[in-house]
Order: structure tokens, then C-alpha cells, then sequence
């Protein structure tokens, strides 16, 4: 009952805020005479405003854009390739999360590597590899270190443990990227017009608040820290719709439960602690300075990149464009491959596999049947 209560409520405010955003977009839009374009940074969040219909309730008020904030998506074909290379050695178990499997690299998946007999197995977290490794001293066990700043103090963790435990079998072969620089990339090459960013919630959680706030002071633009139910996203778009009217360039939490001014501290110790600033390939921008963490040289032995060395084949070209969905160009519908040839049972891209990609998300709640 007071489930059904609960719902009755957030219904009934859902459907309040979404009255008023779209009265704030038509008053943005009678200013300045376009419809109001942000960014959703998170690929959860592109994910959540899919799901939860705010997107389709909104499409023709504001533009929603979808930022590069799905992992997996963002990761380059030579990186996937490497990865599922890896798996070629007898003496090795991969480990990874659930949605790297059936990432389509040049040459195959994780998924097919593990029905052809190699060891690839899907873990919840990367401690759970370390134990692996305790188990099976015989055997090298890596561990494929894909994420943003969410991940990386869960990087940490295993390290951690790995170290304490002195375990020698594991390693880490690390591409992990950072918000502020692909997000300093996109504006300083003005790509896409924005008039604001709704920003991720999880990020923000390790980061905090005022990590963004060089959104507001060197590119004049407002941010919105936001959760990831209808209720929060509407209420997130409501304020970033009043700051964007108002050419108010500030970036506020609206996620303060969980997000606080400075993150959380503990968890960047650990980042750290064990990783450094390192520049990362991005998938259809190519290499970015100083936009992801690899481990210390310290800990290089942790580093499956230092330990092992795979065959680097040219990754094989498709018409996907995976590249230019993730930084905002275009909108999943208008690759001629979706829906059609690429589809969540047959993905052509990472950004149909991932569950916070951009084009999975189209595909299940936005496409017109
Ligand atoms: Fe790539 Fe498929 Fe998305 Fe096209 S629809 S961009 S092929 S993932």
C-alpha cells in the first residue's frame, strides 16, 4: 500500500515538474528563439531519461544530448581488440564486468574467447579478481580496468588488497578516462552547442561538486548535479532550464544526499595512491592528454600492460559511428545501422551492447516501431 502511495506521489510530482519544464523551455525558447540544448554527461543518466520517458516527454522542448559518459563506449577499438587478446594464452584468466563481453572488437568478442575454451569469466567487482588470483597461483589473472572515476577507487580496492595479500598473479590492464578533460575537449573544440550539463551524480560522488565548477568559471556555462529518478532528472532539467534562462553559469548540487562540496575524500586518496595522470585514447576523438589514471610506477608490476604484450593488429573499420554518438554529433537513429543491421541481439558498436550506451538506450525506449 504504501508502495502504491509512494508511486501515486512521485507520479503526481513528475507530472508537476514536467509541466513546468516544459513552461521554462518555451520561455527559453521565445528569448532566444532555439530550443535548449544539454548535455547529459552519464551514461546512466542517458539511460535513466530513456527509461523513465522523461527524453520521449521532452523531445520536442529541449535537446538532450548524450555525452561520453558510457565507459564502454568510450573505449577504443584498439583497446577492446588488446583486451580480447589477452585471452589467447593458456596460463591466464581474464576477468571483466558483465557488459564487456559482447563489446564487438576487429576480430571477435570476450564472449566467443570464452566459448572457444579460454578463461574469461564475469566478476561483480575487482576484489573479486584478487581472489581468483589467490586460488589460482598457477595462473595469471588480469583484471580489464575500464571505467571513469566510479571505478577507479575500486581500482584501488583490489590493489589494495593485492598488495596487503602479496599476491603477485594479478594485474590490472587499465583504460580508464576522466570527465574534465573529455569535457574540456568537447568545449574547447565547440562541436556541439550547449547551453548547460546535466552532470553525473556517481562521478560527483567521489569528485564533488566543485570539481565542476570550471564549467561555470572558464566556459560560462551552468551545470546541474543530478539523481537518476524522474522525479530528481525532471527536477535537475527544471533548475538548469532557470539557471540557462537567466545565463546564470553556475554549477549546483541537486544531489545532495549523496554528492557533497568537496567528494569524497577517502576514495581519491586511494585513486591516488596507487594511479597517476596518463593520456588516454578515446574512441572516435582519439588521444587525449592527461584524461586518464594508470598505475603508478611504484605498483608497475600490478600492471598487466608492463607484464604482457599482445599482437596489435589494425582494428577493422565498420560503419558504425559509435564516435560521433558519443560526443554529441549525432542521435543513435541517424546511423544507418540502427535498428537495422545493429541491434542489442546483433551490436554492431559498444554503445548497443553497453547498458548505459547511448544507442541501446534509442533502441529500447525511444524508437518508433
Ligand atoms: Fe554503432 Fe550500432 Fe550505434 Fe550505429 S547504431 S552507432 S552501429 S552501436
Amino acid at each position: 500500500m504504501q508502495e502504491l502511495m509512494d508511486q501515486y506521489t512521485s507520479s503526481k510530482i513528475s507530472r508537476a515538474l514536467l509541466d513546468e519544464v516544459i513552461k521554462l523551455a518555451k520561455q527559453f525558447q521565445k528569448k532566444f528563439q532555439r530550443i535548449p540544448a544539454f548535455m547529459e554527461v552519464c551514461g546512466s543518466h542517458t539511460m535513466a531519461l530513456a527509461r523513465t520517458g522523461v527524453k520521449k516527454a521532452l523531445q520536442n522542448h529541449i535537446r538532450l544530448i548524450s555525452g561520453p559518459g558510457c565507459p564502454v563506449c568510450v573505449t577504443d577499438q584498439a583497446t577492446i581488440d588488446a583486451m580480447i587478446s589477452l585471452t589467447d594464452e593458456e596460463n591466464r584468466i581474464i576477468c571483466t564486468f558483465g557488459d564487456m563481453m559482447r563489446v564487438p572488437g576487429s576480430y571477435g568478442t570476450l564472449m566467443q574467447a570464452k566459448a572457444n575454451g579460454n578463461d574469461v569469466r564475469v566478476v561483480y567487482s575487482p576484489n573479486d579478481a584478487v581472489r581468483i588470483a589467490e586460488q589460482n597461483q598457477q595462473k595469471e589473472v588480469i583484471f580489464l580496468g575500464i571505467g571513469f572515476e566510479t571505478t577507479i577507487p575500486i581500482l584501488a580496492a583490489a590493489l589494495k588488497e593485492a598488495e596487503e595479500k602479496q599476491i603477485h598473479n594479478f594485474s590490472i590492464w587499465m583504460s580508464t578516462k576522466l570527465v574534465e578533460p573529455i569535457l574540456r575537449h568537447l568545449l574547447n573544440n565547440k562541436e556541439v552547442a550547449l547551453d548547460g550539463f546535466l552532470l553525473p551524480g556517481h562521478v560527483s560522488m567521489v569528485m564533488g561538486r566543485k570539481h565542476f565548477e570550471f564549467l561555470a568559471a572558464e566556459y560560462h556555462l551552468p551545470g546541474v548535479i543530478s539523481g537518476f529518478e524522474a522525479v530528481e532528472l525532471l527536477s535537475s532539467l527544471r533548475r538548469l532550464l532557470m539557471l540557462a534562462l537567466e545565463q546564470n553559469a553556475l554549477v549546483i548540487n541537486d544531489y545532495q544526499s549523496v554528492v557533497a562540496e568537496d567528494g569524497n575524500e577517502h576514495a581519491k586518496y586511494w585513486m591516488n595512491r596507487y594511479f597517476a595522470l596518463c593520456d588516454e585514447p578515446w574512441r572516435g576523438i582519439g588521444t587525449i592528454a592527461q584524461s586518464g589514471m594508470d598505475i603508478r610506477e611504484e605498483y608497475r608490476h600490478f600492471n598487466a600492460k608492463e607484464k604482457f604484450s599482445v599482437p596489435m593488429r589494425s582494428p577493422r573499420k565498420t560503419k558504425c559511428r559509435c564516435g560521433e554518438v558519443i560526443r554529441g554529433l549525432i542521435d543513435p537513429p541517424e546511423c544507418v545501422l540502427f535498428a537495422k543491421a545493429c541491434t542489442p541481439l546483433n551490436p554492431i558498436g559498444p554503445c548497443m551492447v553497453s547498458s548505459e550506451g547511448s544507442c541501446a538506450a534509442y533502441y529500447q525506449y525511444m524508437r518508433e516501431e
